[in-house]
C-alpha cells in the first residue's frame, strides 16, 4: 500500500488538517478538522479521495471546528475520537473549563481507544493513548506514520496549563509510547512541520 499524506494549515491557528490517501483504492480519511475546512475539502476533491472517515486527534476548538463543514461535503461519515473525550463532539460539550463549548452535537461518533485498530476502507490505523495535552489524547500510527496531534511538535511538545491537563502524563506518553518508536517514523503534528522521531529524540530540547 502507498499512502500519500498532505497537509493544511488554517491560517489563526497553524493547525494541521491531514489528508492520508491510499493511492491504490483512493480511500482516504481526514485527520483533524482545522478552522479552514475548505481548503481540506478542495485538496480531497483535487486528489479524488474517496473520504470515509475523521480521526480526531483530540478536542481543542482549532481541530475540531471544521467538522460541520466536512461532514456536509463529504456526507455523514463516521468520527472517530477516544472514549475520554467522545462527549465533547458527540454532545457539544466544552473540553476546557477555560473556553466555552466548541460544536453543536454531531451524530455517528465513533469511540477509540489504546490498542485498537480503526479501519476506514482499506487504510488501518493503530491508536496510542497519548494523554497529557487533553485526556483523550491520541497518536494516530499508519506505516511509518504518527500523526501526533498535540502532544508531539518538532522541537516541542503540547501545552499542559489547561486545568485537565497533566504534564506527567504527557511526558509519560512521550516517552513510553513515542520515543518507544523507531528513530525513522515520520511525526506529523498538530501544528508545524513533520519531522522524525529520531530527530525529536536527540534534539527536543523537552525531552533530553
Ligand atoms: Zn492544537
Amino acid at each position: 500500500m502507498t499512502v500519500r499524506i498532505e497537509a493544511t494549515a488554517d491560517r489563526q491557528f497553524g493547525t494541521n488538517s491531514y489528508l492520508v490517501q491510499d493511492e491504490d483504492t483512493n480511500d482516504a480519511v481526514i485527520i483533524d478538522a482545522n478552522l479552514e475546512p475548505q481548503l481540506m475539502i478542495d485538496l480531497a476533491r483535487k486528489r479524488q479521495a474517496n473520504v470515509t472517515a475523521i480521526l480526531l486527534t483530540h478536542t481543542d476548538v482549532d481541530h475540531i471546528a471544521g467538522l460541520p463543514a466536512l461532514l456536509e461535503a463529504f456526507g455523514p461519515i463516521p468520527v472517530a475520537v477516544h472514549e475520554a473525550e467522545r462527549y465533547v463532539v458527540a454532545d457539544g460539550r466544552p473540553l476546557r473549563r477555560e473556553f466555552g463549548a466548541s460544536t453543536d452535537p454531531l451524530d455517528n461518533v465513533v469511540s477509540i481507544a489504546e490498542g485498537e485498530r480503526f479501519r476506514a476502507g482499506s487504510l488501518a490505523f493503530e491508536v496510542l493513548h497519548t494523554p497529557g495535552h487533553s485526556p483523550g489524547g491520541v497518536t494516530l500510527k499508519i506505516g511509518d506514520s504518527l500523526f501526533t496531534g498535540d502532544a508531539l511538535f518538532a522541537g516541542s511538545i503540547g501545552r499542559s496549563d489547561f486545568a485537565n491537563s497533566d504534564s506527567r502524563a504527557l511526558l509519560d506518553a512521550i516517552n513510553t509510547k513515542l520515543l518507544s518508536q523507531s528513530d525513522e517514523l515520520v511525526v506529523y503534528s498538530g501544528h508545524g512541520p513533520a519531522t522524525t522521531i529520531g530527530r525529536e529524540r536527540k534534539t527536543n530540547p523537552f525531552l533530553t
